[in-house]
């Protein structure tokens, strides 16, 4: 997707913290951090929300919060917030799926 921020990320187009990265995803530090630890884990691939999930994704979305677990586990959160805004009454604003990270 030409006009998805996070796309432009994951392309290396924007700048961002990048905290991860493999074949399948990549995360990175939010710009405006909620708390101590505020990391966004996305697919690489464009999926807009979660309401657009295919069959076949469900390894992919397993693969994010086990990246997410991990990243907290690095970042020494003894506790920490997993949560996906779904669609714009949702409050979801970049419509590239990521699982937010945050924690103190
Ligand atoms: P939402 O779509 O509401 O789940 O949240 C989008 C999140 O992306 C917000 O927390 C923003 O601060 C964050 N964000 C927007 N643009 C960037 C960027 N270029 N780099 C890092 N985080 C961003
Ligand atoms: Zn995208």
């Amino acid at each position: 997707m030409n006009d998805c921020i996070f796309c432009k990320i994951t392309n290396k187009k924007l700048p961002a913290k990048i905290q991860y990265e493999d074949e399948l995803c990549m995360a990175f530090n939010d710009i405006h951090p909620k708390d101590r630890i505020h990391i966004l884990v996305i697919p690489k691939k464009h999926i807009p929300t979660i309401a657009y999930l295919e069959d076949g994704d469900e390894k992919l979305m397993g693969h994010l919060i086990k990246i997410a677990k991990e990243l907290a586990k690095k970042n020494g959160c003894p506790g920490y917030r997993l949560t996906f805004f779904v669609g714009k009454e949702g409050g979801q604003e970049v419509f590239h799926v990521h699982l937010h990270l945050i924690g103190k």
